[in-house]
């Protein structure tokens, strides 16, 4: 396996820390291995049972706290038969666990002591928690307006929390700042993260029988959830495990889109937009690191970017909840975006379509309390 640049193509042996190539671009994980189905059958209900395609070399530095194979239940969203992916039922309470196990699992295996990261609050959480389990003192930058569940955990798990006032972009400059003097392993930059998302794709296709769905249907903010998609399915289609990619549909907010702008204008690049504020806060990044790979995520798998108004969010929060299904409003975004989908005729009914929720909605209480007036 080695770390190759994304931009200048210089590569790096992944035996030494870094987490970015010396010319400033994000760097991809390569030569990751592939497990065989017989082998992972017998194997406990955790994203661990894809451990030889994960990206990690050793396996005595795992740090593990119970994460991953999510149920993934059938439902309907406005007529449209789905399959939701329970990705809200993780330790910390969101899919940022499948990333953090494997990029703070990583940082072990480096030896790495001390870490900075910066988050609306969800990979905040994750890498808090993660920390905690492998010994790692975590330092984690938080805008002031995430929601106040993602910052209590934060606290609890022992980490050092640090409330930035301003935007989450001033967040993401502060923790820069401090991490000069310690490790910088944020969850938007590692491609170990990544890696980690890949348990999805591999966790939906066992549970369909190694079949790929038609459709994948995802918020994206910095896009971690989306590569993850894709490079798990196209691995899996590579080693002749699926016979065809699903289509991935990228969601974001209306209030920030800047996903949705480069994808509509036929960029190959994300630049960044003047974002407003939205309830799904863990979507709003005005400029996603790894712009360039999220639109070939989309475009490589014949999908799409659509945008939800935070009006459509809130009524997908309450249509879930009306079943039994309980998610944080940037959660929604995703089944928010299905139903606008089948509502202009994109989506047919014959097709298998796994709508990824992926945060609890206990994380946002203060929000969705302000939401109902109570
Ligand atoms: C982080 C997050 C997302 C977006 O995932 P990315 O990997 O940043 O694109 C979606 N939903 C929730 C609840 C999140 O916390
Ligand atoms: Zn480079």
């Amino acid at each position: 396996m080695i770390l190759r640049c994304s931009n200048c193509e210089l590569s790096y042996p992944t035996s030494v820390p870094r987490w970015r190539c010396d010319c400033g671009s994000y760097l991809r994980l390569e030569g990751t291995g592939m497990f065989r189905p017989d082998q992972v059958k017998g194997r406990a209900a955790s994203l661990w049972r894809y451990a030889e395609a994960l990206g990690l070399r050793t396996f005595g530095t795992r740090v593990t706290l119970g994460e991953g194979f999510t149920p993934l239940v059938c439902g309907k969203l406005g007529g449209q038969p789905v399959l939701f992916k329970l990705d809200y039922l993780f330790p910390t309470g969101s899919f940022k666990d499948r990333g953090c196990a494997v990029m703070i699992s990583k940082l072990k295996e480096w030896r790495v002591s001390e870490i900075v990261e910066d988050s609306s609050g969800n990979a905040g959480a994750a890498v808090a928690a993660y920390s905690a389990a492998a010994g790692i003192r975590a330092n984690i930058y938080i805008p002031q307006s995430a929601s106040a569940g993602k910052a209590a955990q934060i606290g609890i798990y022992g980490a050092k929390l640090i409330r930035v006032q301003g935007t989450r972009e001033d967040t993401t400059r502060a923790a820069l700042e401090a991490a000069q003097s310690s490790f910088y392993a944020s969850h938007n930059w590692s491609p170990y993260f990544v890696a980690g998302l890949k348990s999805l794709a591999f966790e939906v296709a066992e549970q369909l029988e190694w079949e790929a769905p038609d459709w994948v249907v995802a918020p994206v903010g910095g896009g971690g959830l989306i590569l993850g998609l894709y490079r798990g399915f196209t691995e899996l289609l590579e080693a002749g495990l699926i016979h065809k990619l699903p289509r991935l549909v990228a969601v974001q907010a209306e209030q920030c889109a800047p996903v949705y702008q480069a994808w509509a204008a036929n960029l190959t690049e994300v630049p960044p937009v003047e974002k407003r504020e939205t309830a799904a806060e863990g979507i709003s990044i005005s400029q996603p690191i790894q712009g360039k790979d999220i639109l070939k995520a989309v475009r490589g798998s014949n999908g799409m970017v659509r945008t939800v108004s935070d009006a459509v969010i809130w009524d997908a929060l309450r249509m879930l909840g009306e079943k039994g299904i309980y998610v944080e409003p940037t959660a929604a975004a995703a089944p928010a975006a299905v139903i606008g989908m089948m509502a202009e005729g994109i989506l047919s009914p014959h097709e298998i379509v796994v709508v990824v929720l992926t945060g609890i909605g206990l994380k946002a209480t203060d929000k969705i309390l302000q939401h109902q007036g109570i």
